[in-house]
């Protein structure tokens, strides 16, 4: 068999994205007018220079308003390698409203998809502009295609969840006529959403078509039922089971794998004692984004002190990691532990007025990161 690139125990991930300034924020005319974010030579440093300000931090990786979509893809592409081997990944992007996380993990206009033949399977094309969730798809099925794995059949499921005020949404159906789903665990089977969307891909094309499909409901659950995309989680879910046959090895062997590709929720916070504006409803559903992100991160601080205590003593007693506190943690508590890859990019607007909100981002960022 090929050589298995074999993940250490949770080891975590942290990206820093800084987008560019965009065109109304250069405007001289506003507040946002300056840039106050800066990344230094070694490629891990952001810097924050702000009259009221002065800071440095240090990641895994910082990468500059000028970086391509393809720059952030090579750093995480080996989730997907990860994936096709039989480990579990997961990819967040995290940050305020408007700081890039749907532009990373999508991309505006990042794929075409269109039908080769009535029924037939569909073609996909990727764009420069594809984010990393497109650019993984065309990745895992170049890799499961590979003749040199020793792969004798491979199934792969996709679904696409929103948690919205803790409640979850199918966005592979038409939100007019879906409701809430409920998440269950049972011994053998592990953590699965009753009545969700699960379909069969055979191809990127297919894939793709999902994705896009999924896009195009969460547009129409803004529309009619008045969510907003800024307070709801979104998990884009690829399930790969495989079965192989190995050099020297008696029989076949069965591998599954699950990719979790999350566009978190805006991290910002809201003051809701101070602004009347927020009736009742709305105060519940600010407080349920702050419980899973903070949750969120409690898990990931949690996993990265197991993950290093592993490292050091493959017998280490581990701490408890919370999953069970909200309802985006608990989707994901099957497959965030063990032998598994995770990255969290952290997405920053560079402009002045976003001052506060980004050094909370770069704060998360720290924890998930030192831990
Ligand atoms: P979020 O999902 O975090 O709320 P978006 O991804 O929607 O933010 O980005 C907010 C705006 O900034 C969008 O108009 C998007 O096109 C633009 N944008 C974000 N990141 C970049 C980038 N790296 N390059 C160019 N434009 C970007
Ligand atoms: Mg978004």
């Amino acid at each position: 068999a090929a050589d298995l690139d074999i993940p250490t125990p949770t080891s975590i991930e942290v990206l820093i994205r800084v987008r560019p300034l965009l065109t109304h924020e250069s405007d001289a005319s506003t507040r946002a007018a300056s840039s106050i974010i800066s990344t230094l030579e070694d490629n891990q440093t952001v810097a924050i220079n702000h009259p009221a300000k002065q800071l440095q931090c240090k990641y895994d990786y910082s990468f500059p308003p000028s970086c391509a979509q393809s720059d952030i893809y090579s750093r995480v592409s080996q989730c997907a390698t990860a994936l096709a081997n039989g480990f579990n990944a997961t990819i967040f992007a995290y940050g305020q409203t408007g700081s890039g996380k749907t532009h990373t993990m999508f991309g505006p206009d990042g794929y075409d998809v269109r039908r080769t033949s009535y029924g037939g399977p569909n073609h996909a094309v990727l764009n420069e502009s594809a984010g990393v969730i497109p650019r993984s798809i065309v990745q895992i099925f170049k890799e499961l295609n590979r003749k040199d794995l020793g792969i004798v059949s491979t199934t792969v499921y996709v679904s696409f969840v929103q948690v919205y005020n803790e409640q979850l949404y199918d966005m592979l159906r038409d939100p007019r006529r879906s409701s809430s789903l409920e998440i269950h665990e049972e011994p053998g089977v592990g953590i699965y959403v009753s009545g969700l969307s699960e379909y069969a891909v055979r191809n990127a094309g297919d894939c793709l078509a999902l994705v896009k499909l999924g896009e195009e409901n969460r547009a129409i659950r803004e529309t009619h039922m008045n969510t907003a995309s800024s307070r709801s989680h979104s998990l884009f879910q690829i399930v790969v089971e495989q079965t192989r046959i190995e050099d020297g090895a008696e029989g076949e062997r069965v591998l599954k794998s699950k990719f979790n590709l999350v566009d978190l929720a805006g991290s910002e916070k809201w003051d809701t004692k101070k602004d009347r504006k927020f009736e009742t409803e709305q105060i519940e559903e600010l407080t349920n984004i702050n419980l899973s992100l903070y949750t969120l991160g409690r898990c990931i601080a949690a996993l990265s002190k197991n993950g290093k205590a592993l490292e050091k003593d493959p017998d280490a007693i581990l701490g408890h990691v919370p999953y069970r506190e909200s309802k985006l943690t608990r989707l994901l508590q099957d497959s965030l532990g063990g032998n598994s890859k995770t990255v969290l990019i952290a997405t920053l607007s560079p402009a002045s007025d976003c001052l506060d909100e980004t050094i909370s981002t770069l704060r998360f960022a720290d924890r998930a990161h030192s831990v």
